[in-house]
């Protein structure tokens, strides 16, 4: 039952289907499964209980998402800017445990650190945050957010990087990307040895991949020969081959990722080959003209972004693993990357395996690889696991 102190937090009532969900360690609700959502204030801490009243948990509430409950915590929480407090200090010690060689890393991973919502990037002195959710977006959540930043990292600034779309689906006011504490925003990274301009207010996401942190050394350590990295962005896989490689290349469709890129190679005294182009057209011209290569990397952006595009991103992804296949030459080592949840690792294997016959090549897995280890999954929520990173020796 709720403890007195809780007794203020508006209750929400789940439908036995929602409970199961709960009771499976997963932590999600969907709107469908919520059996009274009047009066209930957007973002809001609320105490969970089953159909009968038994009380299963607190959470966030979103009056907008179809994600309408985030459970936080199995008991009662009396004070919610202490418990991200300590969330913050916990997710912190977590990576100072696990995070090596990179002045870069993911510092708060959403519902990986029960702090849904809520994403922290690290790039050197400054800090990148995200904000996905009503209940992470109210005032002083933020401020707990920020004070404990500053209190365990002591970045130079901390800036917010909004995604219109996420504040337009959670029904919060439009805000704009900008500064929340210090003037900084440019800064240089290093991973694995490897250094990066970062500009803190422009590129993708919160402005690198840091999630193949740990891929681009693992493919660093097979490469060889003539290499070429597809959906290069600012070139992180590049830059990671150039030191064992007689001759890179890399290719994208946006210029302003390969103006960026060009200047991590100057930055790291890299002679690098940038051309913009479509992957799948560069792919399709290269394969027909036999250019070969001995080592091939492929990280396209998310195919599947829902379970319905499922059938047509296996086939992008047949399409381009296919014709890099035939590009390798024998002994090549292929690097194929998913980051599409909804494309498991069984069947990313099996679309692989699937263009291994058509390509004619015997195709040895070296390695099946995930996301770096900032970037945790959390057993009972599968959502969390989505980067796939096959690194394989391809021969006749
Ligand atoms: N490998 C990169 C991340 C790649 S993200 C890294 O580790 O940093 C996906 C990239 O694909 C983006 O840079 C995007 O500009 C590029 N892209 C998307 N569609 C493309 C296409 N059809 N052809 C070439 N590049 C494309």
């Amino acid at each position: 039952m709720p403890s007195p102190q809780q007794s203020s937090v508006p209750k929400v009532r789940i439908s036995p289907r929602g409970a199961t969900r709960l009771k499976s360690g997963h932590v999600w609700v969907y709107r469908s499964d919520v059996l009274n959502s009047d009066d209930i204030p957007p973002g809001s801490l609320v105490a969970v209980s089953d159909q009968r009243g038994k009380f299963l948990g607190t959470a966030l509430y979103s009056s907008s998402s179809q994600i309408a409950i985030r459970l936080i915590s199995h008991q009662p929480v009396k004070d919610f800017p202490a418990l991200i407090r300590e969330r913050i200090a916990n997710a912190i010690a977590y990576r100072k445990d696990l995070v090596r060689d990179t002045d870069a890393y993911r510092v708060i991973f959403s519902e990986a650190d029960l702090l849904p919502g809520l994403i922290v990037d690290c790039y050197n002195d400054i800090l990148s945050v995200q904000i996905l959710t009503q209940a992470m977006d109210a005032n002083p959540v933020r401020e707990s957010v920020i004070s404990s930043l500053t209190e365990h990292l002591h970045p130079a600034s901390i800036v917010e990087r909004v995604e219109p779309r996420v504040r337009d689906l959670e029904s919060l006011p439009p805000r704009s990307s900008g500064l929340l504490q210090g003037d900084k925003t440019a800064t240089t990274f290093t991973m694995n040895a490897v250094q990066f301009h970062f500009e803190a207010l422009e590129g993708q996401k919160t402005g690198a991949f840091l999630d193949q942190r740990e891929n681009y050394a693992a493919a660093a350590a097979y490469a060889k020969g003539d290499a070429l990295d597809v959906f290069c962005y600012q070139g992180a896989f590049a830059l990671h081959l150039a030191p064992r490689c007689s001759q890179v290349t890399g290719v994208d469709s946006s210029r302003p990722a390969l103006e960026v890129a060009e200047q991590n190679a100057a930055l790291n005294h890299r002679e690098i080959e940038w051309i913009e182009a479509n992957a799948f057209d560069l792919l399709k011209d290269y394969s027909s003209s036999s250019h070969l290569y001995d080592t091939i990397v492929l990280d396209p952006p998310a195919f599947a972004k829902s379970s319905r595009d499922l059938d047509s991103a296996l086939r992008g992804y047949k399409e381009l693993n296919l014709r890099a296949l035939k590009m390798l030459r024998p002994g090549g080592i292929l690097v194929t990357c998913s980051c599409s949840y909804h494309v498991s690792q069984t069947s990313f294997l099996e679309m692989l395996a699937d263009a291994a016959v058509d390509a004619h090549r015997t195709v040895r897995v070296i390695e099946v690889r995930g996301q770096a280890k900032d970037h945790p999954v959390l057993l009972n929520v599968p959502e969390t696991a989505y980067l796939k990173c096959v690194i394989a020796s391809v021969s006749n």
